[in-house]
Protein backbone atom coordinates (compact mmCIF):
# COMPACT_ATOMS: atom_id res chain seq x y z
CA UNK A 1 0.00 0.00 0.00
CA UNK A 2 1.47 3.04 -1.17
CA UNK A 3 0.85 6.24 1.17
CA UNK A 4 -0.97 8.57 0.68
CA UNK A 5 -1.97 12.04 2.04
CA UNK A 6 -4.80 14.55 0.77
CA UNK A 7 -5.04 18.46 1.60
CA UNK A 8 -8.36 20.34 2.03
CA UNK A 9 -7.95 23.77 2.04
CA UNK A 10 -10.75 27.07 1.00
CA UNK A 11 -8.41 29.05 -1.64
CA UNK A 12 -5.28 29.27 -3.61
CA UNK A 13 -2.34 29.62 -1.64
CA UNK A 14 -3.50 28.17 1.64
CA UNK A 15 -2.02 24.92 0.77
CA UNK A 16 1.73 27.14 0.27
CA UNK A 17 2.02 28.87 3.87
CA UNK A 18 0.98 26.02 5.98
CA UNK A 19 1.86 22.43 3.97
CA UNK A 20 4.10 23.54 1.04
CA UNK A 21 7.06 21.89 2.28
CA UNK A 22 5.13 19.31 3.72
CA UNK A 23 3.41 18.68 0.61
CA UNK A 24 6.66 18.53 -1.73
CA UNK A 25 8.35 16.55 0.53
CA UNK A 26 5.91 13.61 0.51
CA UNK A 27 5.69 14.43 -3.29
CA UNK A 28 9.44 13.82 -3.50
CA UNK A 29 9.50 10.90 -1.28
CA UNK A 30 6.83 8.77 -3.37
CA UNK A 31 4.03 9.15 -1.55
CA UNK A 32 0.85 10.03 -3.63
CA UNK A 33 -0.33 13.57 -2.39
CA UNK A 34 -3.88 15.15 -3.10
CA UNK A 35 -4.91 18.96 -2.68
CA UNK A 36 -8.91 20.19 -2.63
CA UNK A 37 -9.39 23.51 -2.77
CA UNK A 38 -13.08 24.72 -2.27
CA UNK A 39 -12.69 28.26 -3.19
CA UNK A 40 -11.12 29.99 -6.37
CA UNK A 41 -10.49 32.91 -4.03
CA UNK A 42 -12.67 35.04 -5.97
CA UNK A 43 -12.82 38.06 -3.31
CA UNK A 44 -9.68 38.45 -2.12
CA UNK A 45 -7.04 41.70 -2.63
CA UNK A 46 -5.29 41.68 -5.27
CA UNK A 47 -1.70 42.39 -5.43
CA UNK A 48 0.16 45.47 -6.66
CA UNK A 49 1.16 44.76 -10.43
CA UNK A 50 -0.75 41.64 -10.90
CA UNK A 51 -3.00 41.67 -14.24
CA UNK A 52 -6.42 40.59 -12.85
CA UNK A 53 -9.39 42.39 -12.25
CA UNK A 54 -12.50 41.11 -9.83
CA UNK A 55 -14.11 39.23 -12.42
CA UNK A 56 -10.79 37.50 -13.40
CA UNK A 57 -9.67 37.26 -10.17
CA UNK A 58 -10.97 33.62 -9.70
CA UNK A 59 -9.41 32.22 -13.32
CA UNK A 60 -6.16 34.02 -12.51
CA UNK A 61 -5.74 32.51 -8.49
CA UNK A 62 -6.99 28.81 -10.55
CA UNK A 63 -3.73 28.65 -12.74
CA UNK A 64 -1.71 30.24 -9.71
CA UNK A 65 -2.68 27.04 -7.94
CA UNK A 66 -1.74 25.06 -10.74
CA UNK A 67 1.53 26.70 -11.04
CA UNK A 68 2.00 26.02 -7.27
CA UNK A 69 0.75 22.75 -7.32
CA UNK A 70 3.17 22.03 -10.04
CA UNK A 71 5.79 23.21 -8.17
CA UNK A 72 4.97 21.13 -4.97
CA UNK A 73 4.71 17.85 -6.55
CA UNK A 74 1.10 17.61 -5.89
CA UNK A 75 -0.56 14.76 -7.90
CA UNK A 76 -4.20 15.41 -7.96
CA UNK A 77 -5.47 18.86 -7.60
CA UNK A 78 -9.03 19.33 -7.23
CA UNK A 79 -11.39 22.37 -7.14
CA UNK A 80 -14.68 22.19 -5.77
CA UNK A 81 -15.21 25.55 -7.68
CA UNK A 82 -17.41 27.60 -4.65
CA UNK A 83 -17.40 31.50 -4.51
CA UNK A 84 -14.80 32.71 -1.67
CA UNK A 85 -17.17 34.00 0.79
CA UNK A 86 -14.82 36.57 1.99
CA UNK A 87 -13.96 38.03 5.07
CA UNK A 88 -16.48 38.00 8.09
CA UNK A 89 -18.72 40.45 8.01
CA UNK A 90 -18.39 41.64 4.42
CA UNK A 91 -21.46 41.38 2.03
CA UNK A 92 -19.96 38.72 0.39
CA UNK A 93 -21.09 36.44 3.20
CA UNK A 94 -24.66 36.74 1.53
CA UNK A 95 -23.64 35.88 -1.80
CA UNK A 96 -25.76 32.54 -2.45
CA UNK A 97 -22.77 30.95 -4.79
CA UNK A 98 -19.90 31.54 -1.69
CA UNK A 99 -18.85 28.34 0.07
CA UNK A 100 -20.45 28.82 3.35
CA UNK A 101 -24.19 28.90 2.04
CA UNK A 102 -23.19 25.36 0.20
CA UNK A 103 -25.28 22.89 1.66
CA UNK A 104 -23.27 20.79 4.20
CA UNK A 105 -24.67 17.43 2.86
CA UNK A 106 -23.64 18.49 -0.62
CA UNK A 107 -19.81 19.56 0.42
CA UNK A 108 -19.67 16.60 2.69
CA UNK A 109 -20.54 14.02 0.04
CA UNK A 110 -18.13 15.41 -2.24
CA UNK A 111 -15.51 15.21 0.21
CA UNK A 112 -16.39 11.62 0.61
CA UNK A 113 -16.55 10.64 -2.92
CA UNK A 114 -12.73 12.26 -2.86
CA UNK A 115 -11.07 10.58 -0.25
CA UNK A 116 -12.75 7.00 -1.31
CA UNK A 117 -11.37 7.76 -4.61
CA UNK A 118 -7.54 8.93 -3.44
CA UNK A 119 -7.58 6.67 0.11
CA UNK A 120 -5.39 8.63 1.89
CA UNK A 121 -3.93 7.56 5.15
CA UNK A 122 -3.30 11.09 6.26
CA UNK A 123 -5.94 13.94 5.95
CA UNK A 124 -5.07 17.37 6.87
CA UNK A 125 -7.37 20.80 7.12
CA UNK A 126 -7.39 23.80 8.88
CA UNK A 127 -7.68 23.79 12.53
CA UNK A 128 -11.32 24.23 14.00
CA UNK A 129 -10.63 28.48 14.29
CA UNK A 130 -9.77 28.47 10.75
CA UNK A 131 -6.20 29.46 11.21
CA UNK A 132 -7.39 32.82 11.65
CA UNK A 133 -11.15 32.86 11.54
CA UNK A 134 -12.05 33.48 7.85
CA UNK A 135 -15.23 31.57 7.16
CA UNK A 136 -14.20 29.34 4.40
CA UNK A 137 -11.18 28.52 6.58
CA UNK A 138 -13.78 27.31 9.60
CA UNK A 139 -15.63 25.79 6.67
CA UNK A 140 -13.92 23.53 5.09
CA UNK A 141 -12.74 22.68 8.42
CA UNK A 142 -15.99 21.43 9.72
CA UNK A 143 -16.86 20.01 6.21
CA UNK A 144 -13.38 17.67 6.21
CA UNK A 145 -14.02 16.38 9.70
CA UNK A 146 -17.48 15.35 8.89
CA UNK A 147 -16.25 13.38 5.81
CA UNK A 148 -13.22 12.21 7.19
CA UNK A 149 -15.18 10.27 9.41
CA UNK A 150 -18.84 9.73 6.86
CA UNK A 151 -15.93 7.81 4.45
CA UNK A 152 -15.23 4.85 6.17
CA UNK A 153 -18.93 3.88 6.72
CA UNK A 154 -20.85 1.98 4.30
CA UNK A 155 -24.19 3.09 5.64
CA UNK A 156 -23.19 6.65 4.77
CA UNK A 157 -23.18 8.03 0.99
CA UNK A 158 -23.20 4.62 -0.26
CA UNK A 159 -22.99 5.54 -3.79
CA UNK A 160 -20.55 7.47 -3.68
CA UNK A 161 -17.23 4.77 -3.66
CA UNK A 162 -16.22 2.12 -1.73
CA UNK A 163 -15.67 3.17 1.89
CA UNK A 164 -12.49 4.14 2.91
CA UNK A 165 -11.24 5.27 6.48
CA UNK A 166 -8.07 7.43 6.62
CA UNK A 167 -6.08 6.68 9.44
CA UNK A 168 -4.89 10.38 10.42
CA UNK A 169 -6.61 13.63 10.73
CA UNK A 170 -4.13 16.61 11.43
CA UNK A 171 -5.02 20.22 11.54
CA UNK A 172 -1.75 22.85 10.22
CA UNK A 173 -0.89 24.75 13.14
CA UNK A 174 2.04 26.86 13.73
CA UNK A 175 2.41 27.23 17.43
CA UNK A 176 2.62 30.51 19.36
CA UNK A 177 6.63 29.95 19.46
CA UNK A 178 6.83 30.16 15.47
CA UNK A 179 4.72 33.76 15.67
CA UNK A 180 6.72 34.73 18.72
CA UNK A 181 9.98 34.07 16.51
CA UNK A 182 8.46 35.62 13.35
CA UNK A 183 7.75 38.74 15.40
CA UNK A 184 11.04 38.90 17.11
CA UNK A 185 12.13 38.56 13.46
CA UNK A 186 10.31 41.45 12.28
CA UNK A 187 11.31 43.46 15.07
CA UNK A 188 15.08 43.16 14.05
CA UNK A 189 14.58 44.02 10.73
CA UNK A 190 13.68 47.04 11.80
CA UNK A 191 9.97 46.47 10.73
CA UNK A 192 7.11 48.32 13.02
CA UNK A 193 5.63 45.17 15.17
CA UNK A 194 3.42 47.38 17.37
CA UNK A 195 0.29 45.76 15.76
CA UNK A 196 2.10 41.95 17.12
CA UNK A 197 1.80 43.93 20.19
CA UNK A 198 -1.34 45.59 20.79
CA UNK A 199 -4.02 43.85 23.43
CA UNK A 200 -6.30 42.72 20.39
CA UNK A 201 -3.50 40.71 18.64
CA UNK A 202 -3.78 38.42 21.88
CA UNK A 203 -1.81 35.26 21.52
CA UNK A 204 -1.53 33.89 17.87
CA UNK A 205 -1.08 30.33 16.89
CA UNK A 206 -1.92 26.87 18.74
CA UNK A 207 -0.50 26.15 22.05
CA UNK A 208 3.22 24.40 21.69
CA UNK A 209 2.55 22.00 23.50
CA UNK A 210 -0.28 20.66 21.64
CA UNK A 211 1.94 20.58 18.22
CA UNK A 212 2.42 16.81 17.37
CA UNK A 213 4.61 16.83 14.25
CA UNK A 214 7.03 20.16 13.85
CA UNK A 215 9.37 19.26 11.00
CA UNK A 216 11.97 21.39 9.67
CA UNK A 217 12.19 20.56 6.06
CA UNK A 218 15.24 22.81 4.06
CA UNK A 219 15.18 20.61 1.25
CA UNK A 220 11.88 21.39 -0.07
CA UNK A 221 11.62 25.09 1.13
CA UNK A 222 12.40 25.90 -2.73
CA UNK A 223 9.51 24.53 -3.95
CA UNK A 224 7.60 25.77 -1.13
CA UNK A 225 9.03 29.51 -2.41
CA UNK A 226 8.09 28.75 -5.79
CA UNK A 227 4.64 27.96 -5.04
CA UNK A 228 4.49 31.06 -2.86
CA UNK A 229 5.65 33.17 -5.99
CA UNK A 230 3.14 31.42 -8.05
CA UNK A 231 1.06 33.25 -6.29
CA UNK A 232 1.74 36.07 -7.24
CA UNK A 233 -2.04 37.79 -6.47
CA UNK A 234 -1.48 37.29 -3.31
CA UNK A 235 2.43 36.97 -2.58
CA UNK A 236 3.08 40.50 -3.12
CA UNK A 237 6.17 42.89 -2.25
CA UNK A 238 4.46 43.70 0.67
CA UNK A 239 4.18 40.84 2.41
CA UNK A 240 6.44 40.24 5.72
CA UNK A 241 8.32 37.39 4.57
CA UNK A 242 9.58 39.55 2.03
CA UNK A 243 10.81 41.67 4.58
CA UNK A 244 13.09 39.25 6.40
CA UNK A 245 16.73 38.42 5.70
CA UNK A 246 16.60 35.66 3.42
CA UNK A 247 18.34 32.88 5.25
CA UNK A 248 15.80 33.49 8.18
CA UNK A 249 13.07 33.77 5.67
CA UNK A 250 14.38 30.15 4.48
CA UNK A 251 14.68 28.58 8.12
CA UNK A 252 11.00 29.79 8.89
CA UNK A 253 9.23 29.11 5.88
CA UNK A 254 10.85 25.60 5.85
CA UNK A 255 9.19 24.49 9.00
CA UNK A 256 5.68 23.49 9.60
CA UNK A 257 3.56 22.23 12.31
CA UNK A 258 0.76 19.30 12.83
CA UNK A 259 -1.52 19.23 15.44
CA UNK A 260 -2.98 15.11 15.45
CA UNK A 261 -6.82 15.87 15.72
CA UNK A 262 -8.03 12.28 15.35
CA UNK A 263 -6.82 9.79 16.74
CA UNK A 264 -7.24 12.15 19.54
CA UNK A 265 -3.50 12.19 20.81
CA UNK A 266 -2.39 11.52 24.78
CA UNK A 267 -0.97 14.24 26.11
CA UNK A 268 2.63 15.19 25.02
CA UNK A 269 2.69 13.12 22.39
CA UNK A 270 5.23 13.77 19.59
CA UNK A 271 6.01 12.40 16.21
CA UNK A 272 8.49 13.06 13.82
CA UNK A 273 6.40 12.15 10.53
CA UNK A 274 2.86 12.59 9.96
CA UNK A 275 2.65 8.59 8.87
CA UNK A 276 5.10 7.94 11.99
CA UNK A 277 3.94 4.29 13.54
CA UNK A 278 1.62 3.72 10.96
CA UNK A 279 2.11 0.60 8.81
CA UNK A 280 2.18 2.11 5.70
CA UNK A 281 5.49 4.09 6.81
ZN1 LIG B 1 -7.47 31.13 2.86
Amino acid sequence: MNRSVLALFAHPDDEAFGTGATLAHYARSGAQVGLVCATNGDVGEIAEGVDATPETLWRVRQDELRCAADNLGVHDLIFLNYRDSGMAGTEQNADPRAYINAPAEEVVRRLVGIIREQRPQVVITFDPSGAYGHPDHIAIHNHTVAAFHAAGDSAQFPDDGEPWQPQRLYYAAFPQSFWARLRDELAAAGEDVSQWDSAEAGDRGWPDDQVTVAMAMPDTVDAKLAALECHASQFGGENMFRKLPADVMRDLLCREFFALAWPEPAPGLILDDLFAGLEVA
